[in-house]
């Protein structure tokens, strides 16, 4: 077997992009398994890029004020990437726009990537092994878990049957569909995502119905503002998706809407679609009970303000171990902390 890998880092989010980067400029040529590009992957919102390619505009990264972006694209990114994306409207940078450019940075620094997913990991000696999809193994002196987190259901076996068929978990990725033009939807949920996804769907719907099962938005004041303001939003407060109601032939048809304060209360709402938007689940189940987790199943930071795991040589970044902050521009941040983290490490145990 060919000598191991100094460096790997998996995922490819913000975390994952701002560790290469500051990996492959101290020398340490990372290696990115940024995930596969497959369908399974796109149902479960873990393709490549992150959860930041299923957003639409970013307005808080800080860097990125409104501005026509177009000319600095088309430079900054190869051709045949470039293609693959929509024009740049000329407001904010847009979360797909933000990743590519991240990617990009990270390639320039000479960050070598492969477009698979780690399967499985074994962390119980050095060098460690991990397992890609497309099958062999590779060995790795240090690691960097930057996976991420990916959206939560509801679990009712109606949401699964309409899966891809009105139902979905990313508005940006599936909004644009005719199915959902000019026809009513529903949004389940009330934090930032819930909103912003609502806000998003007004592009297309007549109406978004956003179902939240409390009395208020947990959102942002700012994105709360807007959720309420915006009359093609109708709030349905204390109010809990029962079921997803439709057929074989047109899919989502409407929902069963269900009173959270009066438990006998129901309602019919007409709608071509369904998104959910409940919060995320962290993407640790591949590791397999390797590295200390927290009840919630994110990895856990051994050392205050440090990105070190329970596994000497293995370190975490991003929305993976953090189930506080969860922005795009902290999951860099952390990032960044575990590639200086990793290259002290790897100073100390391999001279580099
Ligand atoms: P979140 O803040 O955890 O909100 C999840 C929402 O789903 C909550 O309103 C929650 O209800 C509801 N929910 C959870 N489980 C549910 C269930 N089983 N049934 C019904 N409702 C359920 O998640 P998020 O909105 O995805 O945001 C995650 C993080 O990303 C946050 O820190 C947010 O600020 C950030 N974010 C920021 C932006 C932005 O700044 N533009 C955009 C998107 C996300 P309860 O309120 O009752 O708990």
């Amino acid at each position: 077997m060919s000598s191991p890998e100094t460096l790997v880092i998996i995922g490819s989010g913000p975390a994952g992009w701002s560790a290469a980067t500051y990996a492959a400029r101290a020398q340490l040529k990372p290696l990115v398994y940024e995930g596969a590009i497959s369908e399974k992957n796109r149902m479960a919102g873990t393709l490549p890029l992150g959860q930041l390619a299923l957003t639409s505009e970013v307005e808080n990264y800080a860097g990125f004020p409104h501005g026509d972006l177009g000319g600095f694209l088309d430079s900054a990114l190869p051709k045949e990437r470039r293609m693959m994306m929509p024009p740049h409207e000329g407001k904010g940078v847009t979360g797909p726009e933000l990743m590519e450019l991240m990617r990009q940075q990270a390639s320039n620094f000479g960050t070598r990537i492969v477009t698979d997913d780690i399967l499985k990991v074994d962390f119980s000696a050095r060098p460690f092994k991990l397992f890609p999809a497309e099958g062999g193994v590779v060995e790795a002196k240090c690691v960097i878990v930057a996976t991420g987190a990916s959206a939560n259901w509801l679990g009712l076996p109606s949401e699964e049957k309409f899966k891809n068929r009105g139902v979905s978990a990313c508005a940006v990725c599936d909004g644009a569909l005719p199915r959902f033009r000019n026809k009513p939807i529903v949004v389940v949920g009330g934090g930032d995502s819930a909103v912003e996804e609502a806000t998003y769907l007004t592009k297309f719907a007549s109406t978004v119905h956003l179902v939240h099962r409390r009395d208020e938005l947990r959102a942002s004041k700012i994105m709360a503002t807007r959720a309420h303001e915006n009359p093609k939003i109708s709030i349905h407060f204390n109010t809990a998706l029962a079921e997803v109601l439709g057929d074989d032939t047109s899919g989502v048809t409407g929902v069963r809407l269900a009173s959270t304060v009066e438990p006998t209360r129901e309602k019919t709402v007409e709608a071509t679609g369904v998104f959910l938007a409940i919060g995320h689940t962290p993407n640790t189940a591949f590791l397999d009970g390797q590295l200390e987790l927290t009840p919630k199943k994110y990895i856990v930071w051994k050392r205050h303000f440090r990105t070190a795991t329970s596994v000497d040589g293995v370190f975490a970044a991003g929305d993976v171990a953090d189930d506080y902050y969860r922005q795009a521009i902290s999951a860099a941040g952390t990032g960044c902390m575990s590639a200086l983290d990793a290259e002290r490490w790897l100073a100390e145990h391999d001279g580099h």
